[in-house]
């Protein structure tokens, strides 16, 4: 049901590139970090434990929250709005750790914030990095991963970038990349006000991207609201597989009609 005036992609949007932040994932039960409902409300000790700064005394929560929250991810899986966004076949930048993108079959996935689905070593020299095999508990082996680096020694940790961490390099270069590559940028799920997501929908716009943002309850703020083209202030699991339908709607016609 598309409704009248709700802004759809069309044959110029031949790259589509979506940001995607924990408004997409809400559904799961994983929340949202903010809010009233939010991870960092609800758990404020949890929240303690997500600066850099107290590790490696905070890896027993990191640990904890981060494992519960993959093993969450798995059980459930993911949304519509992940399904539609795969089966449009758009490479993704998102601010999400959960791996979902992935489990909906997007092969492009640019994570900026890391993986609650890895576990990573604590050393920063090292490149040591494994899958979890996500459980309960405030161990490694809760988790599936040995307490100490097999190549270092050093103590392992969930591959999430905390609060005082630089993002890491090579999904930082591949958003922006994308975002400068982009004929269609869609905003999901984030208010994209932190850093470098507030950046990325401007630098798709000065490259000629037209810029949507799909929120239910999108910002009042002037500012925020300027970078885009588009605002569709309804349920982005609506949205998007209305959007796909479309689009693969168009894709039949030309197929059965060759000529
Ligand atoms: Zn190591």
């Amino acid at each position: 049901m598309v409704r009248s005036g709700r802004f759809v992609p069309g044959p110029e949007h031949q790259e589509i590139v979506f940001l995607t932040g924990s408004g997409i994932s809400a559904r799961t039960g994983l929340g949202t970090f903010r809010g009233p409902e939010g991870l960092w409300t609800l758990a404020p000790e949890t929240e303690q434990a997500m600066h850099a700064e107290l590790l490696p005394e905070s890896l027993p929560q990191l640990w904890s929250v981060w494992g519960r929250m993959a093993a969450i991810a798995a059980e459930h899986g993911p949304t519509p709005g992940h399904r539609a966004i795969a089966r449009l076949g758009a490479p993704v930048i998102t601010q999400n750790i959960d791996g979902l993108h992935q489990a909906a079959g997007s092969e492009v996935v640019a994570e900026l914030h890391g993986s609650a689905l890895f576990a990573v070593c604590l050393s920063s020299e090292c490149r040591w990095r494994a899958p979890l095999d996500p459980g309960d508990g405030d161990r490694p082996e809760d988790h599936g991963v040995p307490a100490t680096c097999p190549e270092c020694g050093a103590p392992t940790r969930p591959d999430v970038v905390l609060f005082d961490e630089t993002l890491p390099e090579a999904p930082l270069a591949q958003a922006v990349r994308l975002a400068q590559q982009a004929e269609l940028f869609v905003v999901v799920g984030t208010s994209s006000t932190v850093f470098p997501a507030a950046q990325l929908a401007p630098t798709a716009r000065a490259h000629g991207a037209t810029t949507v943002l799909i929120d239910i309850a999108p910002p009042p703020e002037t500012s925020l609201r300027a970078v885009f083209d588009h605002i569709i202030a309804e349920d982005a699991h609506e949205v998007l597989p209305d959007w796909e339908r479309t689009l693969n709607q168009v894709g039949g016609t030309s197929f059965l009609d060759p000529f």
